[in-house]
């Protein structure tokens, strides 16, 4: 079971945890030479990113320069031409990119992350040798064609049809909304309905210069202005049998792997953006005087700016840590991916309004850079998954397999589903014998390893693994099969295991941190013991929750507004 499914059942896999790993060497080198180039071919454009942002426009040219890094192959093998970086050295190019302009790291991110993932993921020999020297030059840029006006969320809806002809092509018609990359791509990864006894969606290579395929004007978004986003359209599109991506039938599943292999990107883009937001606010807090002090004497402005820290800290946490599972090929990953996405996504915006609100005045000006980080950052909560969906994902994924990978408990966790009085505290009962039996962290082999200072922390994950794993038993109890339909109570099992992982993730990597000289080691394990006890906080909050809540009274609020439409009082009657 993977590691996030395991906190339900009230199990911490420290092997998978500790030690926090390491960027491969192989990595590093490349990263040493790419890290500093990418500085200084972006740093001298910093004015350009704010024109192309009111323009909504990236030239020609740049993207040219972005070729000429080679960014268009960062993770392509070296056999075929690209950089051959693992997951992890992916998400750092985009952390660096990212601390100078988000739409610049979207043109190359979603070229890898999600337009010609597929390729790497499921492509043929033949499939990867055609496509992939071209994909690693940026000869060839790619996109992501997934939705449509009637299909965001719910994917599966797409009305975009591939029609099987007698010579073994296939006719492809629809239209694609909002694809990043869109007007630019030479190559899209696009996702219709082929309904058969295969399966209802087969994902298809399509190349943009073939007849009938076209795009719309650049859409006028609120943030990553620059970034190329059109309608794609199909009309009578021939695709070649060779170009089906994997196997008739199962290109949902295709759409799924991408999404889940390509979330570091996304979380890497974030922590990069909140290194610049904490050096931007860092620098006005000490600049900026009021009341005849810097205002970073302030307490208020002190909190912010350690809490950016504690987000910032955290996010690299889970994300380098899933990056990991990717390279190192564990199997089952989705559950952490989700978390890292969520909680990377979110804690960029907090910091982006937390930084403008250090800057205030400053802040709201279109002559400084916290407005548009503010828009940029808006859309890492929506797409790739919005987090409401990648909420209900987490907590009913975790549960899912809760049931199946008990083994021995099979049978009556089944029970649960089927005869919820007679399973009560199943679940309970098994996650308290197996921390008794020395399974759980700080118990077992990692004891020595984490230090005094962090076992405190340790014991919160601890507890809160237990308590996840009581809820998980108990709304199973309650709920059996119609839990996928409590989303309140499924939000706060997101909720508690994004905690629990992330705070894992964080403790991991300070208890490898504390023996590092200097203020750095010292300071990572200040930061783990006060994630713990904020996660702390918030965990009890979630458990008191599930039983004592207004809920019910939210909802028939929520069904009052909406039968009105509009919000009905007024203070003149
Ligand atoms: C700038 C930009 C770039 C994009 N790039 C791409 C791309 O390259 N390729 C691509 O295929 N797509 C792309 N998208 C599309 C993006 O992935 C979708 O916008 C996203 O999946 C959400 O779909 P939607 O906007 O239709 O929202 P909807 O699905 O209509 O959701 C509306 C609201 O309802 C919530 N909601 C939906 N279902 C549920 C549920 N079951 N329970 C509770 N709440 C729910 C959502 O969380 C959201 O808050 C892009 C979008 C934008 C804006």
């Amino acid at each position: 079971m993977s590691v996030a499914k395991s906190l339900l059942a009230g199990r911490i896999v420290e092997d998978a945890l500790f030690p926090y790993p390491r960027l491969r060497e192989k990595d590093r080198e490349v990263l040493g030479m790419m890290l500093e180039a990418i500085d200084q071919f972006l740093a001298p454009h910093h004015q350009d990113f704010r024109r192309w942002d009111r323009d909504a426009a990236q030239p020609a040219e740049f993207i040219q320069g972005l070729r000429d890094l080679g960014l268009f192959g960062l993770i392509i093998p070296e056999e075929f031409g690209g950089l051959g970086l693992s997951n992890a050295g992916y998400a750092r190019v985009l952390s660096q990119s990212s601390m100078h302009d988000s739409s610049a790291s979207l043109t190359f991110g979603a070229h890898s992350s999600i337009g010609m993932k597929g390729i790497l993921l499921f492509g043929t020999a033949e499939q990867r040798a055609r496509y992939l020297p071209k994909l690693a030059g940026g000869e060839m840029i790619a996109a992501f064609c997934l939705t449509e006006s009637g299909a965001g969320s719910d994917a599966a809806s797409i009305r975009t049809r591939a029609e099987k002809n007698a010579d073994g092509t296939w006719t492809l018609n629809g239209e694609k909304i909002w694809i990043t990359n869109g007007g630019i791509a030479d190559l899209y990864t696009v996702f219709a309905r082929t309904e058969s006894d295969a399966g209802k969606i087969t994902a298809f290579l399509v190349e943009a210069r073939w007849p009938g395929v076209s795009h719309g004007p650049h859409e006028d978004k609120m943030g990553i202005r620059a970034s190329s986003t059109t309608t794609v359209s199909f009309v009578d599109v021939k695709v070649p049998p060779q170009n089906v991506l994997d196997v008739e039938g199962k290109g949902f599943k295709v759409a799924m792997a991408i999404l889940n292999n390509g979330r570091t990107g996304l979380g890497g883009g974030a922590v990069g953006g909140m290194k610049t937001l904490i050096a931007l606010a860092t620098q006005q807090a000490q600049v900026r005087k009021q009341f005849g002090e810097p205002i970073a004497q302030y307490g208020l402005i002190r909190e912010k700016i350690a809490q950016m820290t504690i987000d910032c800290f955290a996010a690299e946490s889970v994300v380098w840590m899933v990056a990991h599972y990717i390279d190192s090929g564990r199997e089952d990953y989705s559950m952490e991916a989700a978390i890292s996405k969520v909680y990377a996504s979110e804690a960029v915006q907090r910091s982006a309004y937390e930084a403008l609100q250090i800057a205030a005045g400053n802040g709201f000006m279109r002559d400084f850079p916290y407005e548009q980080a503010s828009r940029d950052c808006r859309i890492l909560t929506i797409f790739e998954g919005t987090n409401e969906v990648l909420r209900l994902y987490i907590a009913l994924s975790g549960l899912k397999d809760l049931g199946k990978s008990l083994g021995e408990l099979k049978v009556a966790v089944d029970e649960i589903f089927n005869h919820p009085i007679k399973g009560f505290g199943v679940l309970a009962d098994y996650a308290e014998k197996r921390l008794s039996h020395a399974t759980g962290v700080g118990r077992d082999k990692i004891v020595g390893k984490i230090p005094p200072a962090l076992r405190e922390a340790t014991a919160i994950y601890e507890k809160y693994t237990m308590e996840l794993a009581k809820a998980s038993d108990f709304l199973l109890r309650k709920y059996g099969r119609s839990i996928a339909g409590r989303q309140h109570a499924l939000k706060r099992v997101a909720d508690i295991s994004i905690d629990l992982f992330v705070g894992l993730c964080v403790l991991s990597r300070a208890t490898t941190l504390a023996a590092a000289p200097g203020d750095a080691g010292t300071q990572a394990v200040g930061i783990a013991q006060t994630f713990a006890q904020q996660a702390k906080r918030r965990m009890a909050n979630h458990v008191r929750r599930l039983t004592r809540n207004e809920d019910e009274e939210m909802d028939q609020l929520a069904g009052f507004v909406l039968e009105q439409g509009r919000y009905p009082w007024d203070v003149l009657g």
